[in-house]
């Protein structure tokens, strides 16, 4: 029996500044969120020590807010305690899902019956793994770890896209848990957090699918039952492309700098989902009253063909700016 609220979060990383993407998917978030009565969470993914731009973190709390967004607990960072992850860690290993790694990427890339894996990292290939003993407990430290997938598709419903399936055995085969920087994997953080702060619901850009499976995966590991998934889709910029940390121009901080408002950027969000008639600027309010599942599925429908997938042009800023 459920006794807690249904909770969902919003997981930055702040390896750069907030731009107009995550300002659509951290409003559409935050105001399904309430529209159903769910808590917020703000939980800042900054394990990545080489990613991580220094004042980051502090300035996309900031922007956060400044789009009207709220949470309900004090903002936590992953990298403040890492024992949630290594106790996590050694239930893997007591039940030998885990195993040290101590290969580089290009023997793992020489092995890989495919040429690559998803998103350019190779396949690790099952007969890389090292023969039982003591490379299969967790040792503390920076040495890289990695999950045993077994064969298989690992099917799922998705709130707004469906069911989906996806093959990590194919497609990413053992994939990291812990890393050589002595820090988890983004895969294991995010599934130990988003089960001990209690989030039963997972909204997020489409672009995490297919770690979807992985998450997955982990959580069957663990014993953890699964959150619902809600995957929206990405925002492109004018050429199609996804909109990355490095497009300045569509910085949350710097359109602020320019002139754009919160207020603009709510009506720019709901005009895109084509929840009102004509861009306007729009109370971030507002946007609860037009959020619901439905509606989010009537987008993500429209939405899976790419060409209606809203771009950020230079016309958009320039409105934004109310230039
Ligand atoms: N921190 C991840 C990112 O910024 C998102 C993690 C998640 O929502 O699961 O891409």
């Amino acid at each position: 029996m459920q006794t807690s609220p249904a909770t969902t979060r919003l997981a930055p990383s702040p390896t750069g500044d907030l731009h107009l993407g995550h300002a659509r998917t951290f409003l559409l978030t935050a105001a399904l969120a309430r529209s159903q009565g769910w808590r917020i969470l703000l939980r800042l993914e900054d394990l990545d020590r080489h990613r991580v731009v220094a004042g980051a973190s502090e300035r996309t709390v900031e922007m956060l807010a400044w789009l009207g967004i709220d949470w309900d607990a004090p903002p936590t960072r992953q990298r403040d305690d890492l024992r949630p992850f290594e106790d996590a860690m050694r239930r893997l290993a007591d039940a030998g899902w885990i195993f040290a790694c101590t290969l580089s990427r290009r023997e793992i890339r020489e092995a890989a019956s495919a040429p690559h894996g998803h998103e350019g990292e190779p396949r690790f290939d099952p007969r890389l793994r090292p023969p039982p003993g003591d490379s299969w407990r967790f040792a503390r430290g920076d040495q890289s770890h990695r999950l045993r997938v077994e064969p298989g598709e690992v099917a799922f419903v998705d709130q707004l896209l469906g069911a989906r399936r996806f093959d990590p055995s194919a497609e990413c085969g053992d994939f990291a848990v812990w890393t050589r920087e002595g820090v988890p994997s983004y895969q294991l953080a995010v599934v130990v957090d988003d089960a001990r702060q209690g989030v039963t619901d997972v909204v997020r850009g489409d672009d995490l699918l297919a770690s979807t499976a992985r998450q997955i995966l982990l959580q069957r590991a663990l014993g953890l039952s699964p959150p619902r998934w809600w995957h929206l889709p990405l925002v492109a910029d004018a050429a199609g492309a996804r909109l990355a940390k490095r497009h300045g121009s569509t910085s949350l901080e710097s359109l602020r700098a320019t002139g754009a408002t919160a207020e603009r950027i709510s009506g720019l969000v709901a005009w895109w989902c084509r929840w009102i008639p004509e861009r306007a600027p729009l109370d971030p309010r507002t946007l609860r009253e037009l959020v619901t599942p439905e509606s989010l599925r009537a987008l993500v429908a429209r939405e899976q063909d790419p060409a209606a997938r809203p771009r950020v042009d230079e016309e958009t800023l320039r409105w934004l700016r109310d230039a």
